[in-house]
Parts: C-alpha cells; structure tokens; sequence
C-alpha cells in the first residue's frame, strides 16, 4: 500500500457524516504506514472541503466542471478510475452507502482491482492489511486478505467512527479527468427530496415500526418517538410491502443497511433478513408484545408489551428527561 483515495460525498454544502467517518479509517491505515492519503470529491466549495481539515486530510483533488454538474453513475466512475490511473492511488475507500456501492464496484472493475464491500473493520495484527465483513445477514464475520495492485473497499456507515485530528490546512487541487465525458450511459435529471425528512443511512438514532403497528394511521407513533430523539423513522419490509411506507424506509437485506447508535424496533419479530440491516447497530432496544420474539435475540434492552401502551410512555419519559 502506497497512496491511499477516499471518496467524499457531500450534500446541501457539507461534507456527509461518512466522509468524515472514511476520512478517519483512511487516516488511521496511512498513519499505521507512514503513506499519504487524499481525498476526491465531484463539483463542491472550498467551504465544505474545508471542513475535511478537522479530520486531518490535508489533500483534496477538486473534480469541479460542468459535465459532472448532474450525477451519472458511468462518467463518475470513469472519472475516478481515470485519476486513480493517473495520481497511482493503490487503496481506494468508498462508503457502502446508495452512491459508493454503485460506483465502487465499477471502478473495481475497471482497473481489475480487488474489491471488497460493506466492511466493517480492518485488522493489521500480522502486519498484513486484513478486511473484516459481516457475512450470513450479520451472523458471521470473515477476514479477507486482498491481492493485486489495486484494492477497492466499501465501509460500511456510522461502524467507524468519525474522529477529529486536525491540520492547519487542505490544499485543494483541481483535477480534470482525461475522459469523454459526452459518452456517458446515463445521467441523473431530478432528484426528489424527501424535504425535512432525515434519511435512515444518515440518522444516529433510528425508530422502525413493524407489522405489528397494525396500520399506516398509527405510524404516527413511530413519528413522535423518532421526532424526540431527532432521529429517522425506518420500516420493516411487511410494512413496506403493505404500502404503509416508502421503500426508501426500509430496512433490511433488501432495504438499506444501517448502524446506528441507537435502533428501536416496535412490533418488529426480528426475522434473519431485517436483522441483516440493522443488527451492526450499537445498541438496539426492541418493544414487542411477544416474549419469544427472535429480536430479543439480538436486543440490548426489551420492553416485553403492546406498543401501543409502551411508546407513549416513552414519549413522556424522554420528554421528562429532555426538558
Ligand atoms: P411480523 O413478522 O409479522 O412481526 C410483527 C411483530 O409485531 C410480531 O413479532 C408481533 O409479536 C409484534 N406485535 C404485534 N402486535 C404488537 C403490539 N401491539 N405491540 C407490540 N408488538 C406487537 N424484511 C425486512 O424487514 N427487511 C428486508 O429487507 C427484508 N428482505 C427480505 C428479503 C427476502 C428475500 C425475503 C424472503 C424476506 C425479506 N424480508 C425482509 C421479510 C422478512 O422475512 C419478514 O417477513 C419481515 O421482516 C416481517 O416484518 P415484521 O417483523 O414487521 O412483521
């Protein structure tokens, strides 16, 4: 390992949370190395890219032009590859995220790097560089050396945690890739914003609701409690499938992937491909009116009751504590 890239996504003019969070694995393997490491990022301000000082980058190449002004998955990781090639970055960090798990694997592909995604930690005991991913819907863990010139990994958000070490200053180089930027396959026209909304790949505290809220007009439930902790409200997929909530809600092996600080999981059973995406999360408080329920399997703490009776009284307990 010689030189090491870390993706930056950004968002409303600030850096998202998992930057901050890849810069600081990427700052720790460089440490551990004695190698520099720098950052990418696609048409953002000095403002922002500012903010990566505190966490101790002090490189970023500034791809800022108007062909890359709209996302297109192809021409994005054209791009990166492009500089890659030409800057000899040989360990390249994306965020296991919506955006770096499709422009990950496409970069990977081609420069013929090894690519390992969603990990969840790194391991350098015998002085080799080995990747930790959770595997079987989280059940196990596998170690994984990687070969080839190239390695390419996804980490997986809010695992890692984002550490302040800063320097005096980022430099900010521009970068303008040598690629045809008119041959691209597709391109991103509108994106609709879920306006106020706090997306669940995003929130340090998460509220899902499950079938057993019985209905979408009781979901205001799961609302309030995440409101009072200022976190995001997630699904279970029967929930989805039922039409109660978006899709982008969703949790789980086929939703999203989340590690929150904190995942309350209301009328929730807890089956293997819900655990899937949320059981990385650092403590999860689990209400449900059966006992045997699987997710006190994987919960930290248990409210055995109706929810119905249980999240009001929470609401009022934290509001107690809050004020
Ligand atoms: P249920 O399993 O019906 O559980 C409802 C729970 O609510 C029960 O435990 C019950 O005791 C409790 N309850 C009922 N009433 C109350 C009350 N008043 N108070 C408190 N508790 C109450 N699921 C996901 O969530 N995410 C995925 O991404 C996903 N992907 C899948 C992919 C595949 C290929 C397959 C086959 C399945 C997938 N599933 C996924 C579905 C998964 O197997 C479960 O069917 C689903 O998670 C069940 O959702 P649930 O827990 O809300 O509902």
């Amino acid at each position: 390992m010689n030189k090491i890239l870390i993706f930056l996504e950004h968002n409303v003019g600030k850096l998202k949370r998992v930057s901050y969070e890849l810069i600081t694995a990427g700052r720790t393997l460089a440490k551990s190395k004695n190698i520099p490491f720098d950052g990418v990022i696609f048409n953002s301000t000095n403002e922002t890219i500012e903010t990566a000082k505190e966490y101790g980058l002090s490189k970023v190449l500034h791809i800022n032009s108007s062909s890359f002004e709209k996302y297109s998955v192809s021409l994005f990781a054209k791009a990166i590859s492009n500089l890659i090639q030409r800057n000899g970055y040989d360990f390249i960090l994306f965020p296991a995220n919506s955006r770096g798990s499709e422009l990950a694997p496409r970069v990977a592909a081609s420069l013929e790097a090894s690519f390992i995604a969603d990990c969840v930690g790194f391991d350098y005991s015998d002085g080799e560089l080995i990747v930790i991913k959770p595997v079987y819907a989280g059940k196990a863990h596998i170690k994984a050396k990687m070969y080839g010139t190239v390695k390419i990994c996804s980490l997986r958000p809010n695992v890692f945690t984002a550490i302040p070490e800063p320097v005096q200053e980022v430099v900010v180089e521009n970068f303008g890739p040598n690629i045809d930027a008119s041959a691209t396959k597709e391109v991103v026209i509108d994106t609709l914003k879920n306006e106020g909304k706090l997306d669940v790949l995003e929130a340090d505290i998460i509220v899902s609701g499950g079938r057993g809220i019985k209905g979408p007009e009781n979901y205001y439930l799961i609302e309030q409690l995440a409101n009072i902790f200022n976190g995001a409200v997630g699904a279970s997929r029967a929930v989805v499938d039922a039409g109660w909530r978006p899709h982008s809600e969703q949790v789980g092996q086929t939703g999203k992937t989340v590690s929150p600080t904190l995942y309350v999981a209301c009328g929730i059973s807890g089956a293997i491909q819900h655990l899937a995406g949320m059981s990385t999360s650092k403590y999860i408080l689990a209400i449900n009116k059966d006992k045997d329920a699987p997710i006190f399997k994987v919960a930290d703490y248990g409210v055995v009751g109706d929810l119905f009776n249980v999240i009001p009284k929470l609401i009022e307990k934290v509001k107690a504590v809050k004020e």
